[in-house]
């Protein structure tokens, strides 16, 4: 049988930044996923820290900015009790200001590729086309894998480390115990597809997000190309039978609801290249779990939690848990410190992080709220001393925690780069302190947890 430091189910964002961060470690990694890259995701839209943190972490960064990728300034939105529509730009927080106020709108069949192949590069060892179907126990420890090969044989393999990053349809999450819980302020279903030479906002907006509410609902509305454009319906669930039936009648009559869409879409024509050929279906994608992790085992991304698409952070909350549960894998594979303080560490970020989001959504989703309120709110939720729009901007960026504005930014950017962040950040690219009372910090690589100077 197999053995290994860290299994880990899944090659999505999760799954490749967890495998990249541990294997750079000189840990045996093995990352297992049933599908073969390069294949289809829905999460499009990025946020800044996943560009310049995470991606940077993994090596990856540089080729991401070759790969033609359309660019992000921020998010257009005509939301709420306001007619016009309101643009926020990262670029009105400092953290984000000048090289880092950007992110990207992907084709994630290319950029989830692109992460498995700097996984690969930094030592892990990548199977394709091989399904987890549980895990095994080693004593009171999860202690490993089930899988199917890519020959259809079942085989196991051992490891001091399982992570779960199967995304939504995990079927391992289970066996850290407690229970998923959906949301019930999030209980939407989506009905996207794609479309070729839809219109494009103005300079320097042509890159953002578009989002737009309507009575049902609203919508997405993603530049990934100068032609191709991602354009999804969220529909509450008091609205749901209206995805019932034909999906493309069902979908060509929500655009209808939707003037501005229909506005932009007018000389368009849907997609006809695979994988952009077909209109999807997602339901029940908001949830969060009880228990995230246990002896031997944790989840990241999709398969612990998700909320709402609409501030674009599902690949932020994958890629940022991914870092945390690396930072504990490692800390406790070189033997710095108990496995439950470094998970606990792991636990009370990752649940910060989504809190944030999850509680922001909320108020944003009272459409009553103007611009102005809803910049005020994140004010309120980050505890942002400086202006409204900025903590808005660092909210939405997925900047707010300090682990991206200090240890990574501060760290792991390339120098020429990393100068000019120290210039804007100062202190802050210096030492940290505790996110919690008692708690660790990050190494300066960000790669383990440390105990903090006294
Ligand atoms: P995934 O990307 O789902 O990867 C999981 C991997 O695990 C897959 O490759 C799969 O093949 C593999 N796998 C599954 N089961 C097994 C198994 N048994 N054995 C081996 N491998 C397995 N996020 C954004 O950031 N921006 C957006 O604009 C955005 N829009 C969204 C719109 C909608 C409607 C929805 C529902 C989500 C959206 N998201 C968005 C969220 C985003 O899709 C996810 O948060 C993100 O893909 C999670 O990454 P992950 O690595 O956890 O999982």
């Amino acid at each position: 049988m197999d053995d290994y430091d860290v299994i880990v189910v899944g090659g999505g964002p999760g799954g490749s930044t967890v495998a990249g961060l541990t294997a750079a470690e000189g840990h045996r990694v093995l990352l297992l996923d049933k599908d073969r890259f390069p294949r289809y995701q829905i999460g499009e839209s990025l946020l800044p820290a996943t560009i310049h943190g995470i991606c940077a972490m993994l090596g990856v960064r540089d080729e991401i900015e070759r790969a033609g990728f359309v660019r992000k300034r921020g998010g257009t939105f005509k939301w709420g009790s306001g007619a016009e529509p309101w643009t926020f730009s990262f670029a009105a927080s400092d953290r984000m200001a000048g090289p880092t106020s950007y992110a990207y709108q992907v084709e994630r069949t290319r950029f989830d590729a692109l992460l498995l192949d700097g996984a690969r590069r930094l030592g892990a060892e990548i199977r394709q086309g091989h399904r987890a179907l549980g895990t095994l126990r080693a004593g009171e420890r999860i202690g490993g894998v089930r899988y199917l090969d890519d020959t259809g044989n079942e085989r196991h393999a051992t490891a001091r480390f399982v992570v779960d990053a199967s995304g939504h349809g995990s079927r391992l999450h289970h066996d850290v115990g407690g229970i998923r819980e959906y949301s019930p302020h999030f209980r939407n279903l989506a009905l996207f597809g794609y479309f070729e030479d839809g219109r494009r906002m103005p300079a320097p907006d042509a890159g953002n997000i578009l989002c737009v509410s309507f009575p049902d609902g609203w919508f997405w509305y993603i530049p990934l190309s100068d032609t191709l454009t991602s354009v999804g319906a969220v529909v509450k669930q008091e609205a749901a039978d209206r995805v019932q039936g034909d999906p493309d009648a069902a979908y060509a009559a929500l655009i209808e609801d939707c003037p501005l869409v229909k506005d932009f879409l007018r000389d368009a024509r849907r997609a006809t290249e695979p994988p952009y050929d077909r209109l999807r279906v997602r339901k029940d994608y908001s949830y969060d779990r009880t228990v995230l992790w246990a002896p031997g085992m944790v989840l990241v991304g999709d398969a612990a939690c998700f909320i709402d698409p609409v501030f674009s952070s599902g690949v932020h909350l994958a890629t940022y848990s991914a870092l945390l549960a690396a930072r504990s894998i490692n800390s406790t594979l070189a033997g710095f410190s108990d496995e439950k303080r470094c998970f606990a560490e792991f636990e009370a970020r990752y649940r910060r992080e989504f809190a944030l989001f999850r509680d922001f959504l909320i108020t944003f989703y009272r459409l009553d709220s103007g611009e102005d309120d809803y910049f005020r709110q994140a004010r309120r939720l980050t505890g942002h001393h400086g202006t409204a729009d900025e903590a808005f901007a660092e909210l939405v960026g997925g900047v707010s925690s300090q682990d991206f504005s200090r240890a990574m930014f501060g760290d792991v950017l390339a120098e020429g780069v990393q100068l000019q962040l120290r210039g804007l950040l100062g202190e802050a690219a210096g030492d940290e302190p505790p996110m919690f009372p008692g708690g660790l910090v990050p190494t300066a690589d960000g790669r383990r947890w440390r105990v903090p100077d006294a």
